[in-house]
């Protein structure tokens, strides 16, 4: 399962195929939607935005195409008119003079409009995105306070797109490290410093993610790597002993025994 940081790089990719050229041909292959597809031509794509793990496709004419990907959805980008060899159907085409983008298999797809957005009901439920850089450690804060949440063992919690959208298991790994706190904990359990501490880390390790991962390291050398994540056995950096691994809510945990007792 890919996670936030993963699914807004390709997002990016996405759109930089196509960004602020008008398009020449638009399809939208699912009942419903279908209607949409004349008024887009000509039109541009501003932005390709992920909200969890449906993404959010601005046109300039002030539509949002949403679109869930759930298990089987894809996108694909071609040169223009290209189609790729496959079984798979079609249900969206963004096309410009010299690039395409395909949605396949997808099915969760509507046009709303920017109004509708929050009354989404896949939207709705989601919490603060971590990659959005509104989001503050304040809200993250207040949220751990709130008593939807407070409650919570910390191993659910940071799987919970509605505490925050935008972590996946192996941030959760790495937010737990970087706290320094158990996933057996909850927020109630918690003092005012480890509140903070979680609240930073829920926010600064997927964005360094999203920044530095996959890639080579830059000039200062900044480049994100799993300090504890898939390293079972290995020595943990701050304190030597090692890793272990486990699982919660059936996904693998890995954390320091010592500094995260
Ligand atoms: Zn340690």
């Amino acid at each position: 399962m890919p996670e936030g940081p993963e699914i807004r790089r390709a997002a990016d990719q996405l759109v930089a195929a196509i960004r602020n050229e008008p398009l020449r041909h638009v399809e939208l292959n699912l009942p419903g939607i279908e209607r949409y597809a004349a008024a887009l031509v000509g039109q541009r794509v501003l932005a390709i935005t992920p909200r969890g793990k449906a993404l959010l496709t601005r046109f300039d004419g002030g539509k949002v195409l949403y679109s869930h990907n759930q298990l089987y959805g894809v996108w694909r980008v071609a040169r223009a008119g290209e189609r790729p060899a496959t079984k798979r159907q079609l249900r969206v085409v963004l096309e410009t003079e010299r690039k395409a983008l395909l949605l396949y298999s997808a099915s969760d797809i509507s046009m709303l409009d920017e109004s509708a957005l929050s009354a989404h009901p896949f939207l709705s439920k989601l919490g603060p995105d971590a990659l959005d850089e509104a989001t503050t450690v304040a809200e993250i804060e207040a949220r751990l306070g709130d008593p939807r949440f407070r409650r919570r063992q910390l191993a659910a919690l940071l799987l919970d797109q509605a505490f925050v959208a935008g972590l996946g298991n192996y941030l959760r790994s790495e937010i737990l490290f970087a706290a320094g706190l158990a996933a057996a904990r909850r927020p109630m359990d918690l003092d005012d410093d480890e509140l903070k501490a979680l609240a930073e880390a829920c926010l600064a390790l997927p964005r360094a993610s999203y920044r530095t991962r996959g890639r080579r390291a830059g000039p200062h050398g900044a480049k994100f790597r799993f300090r504890v994540f898939d390293r079972a056995g290995e020595p943990c950096e701050a304190c030597g002993t090692p890793i272990e691994r486990s699982e919660a809510n059936s996904r693998r945990l890995y954390a320091c025994p010592s500094c995260q007792a």
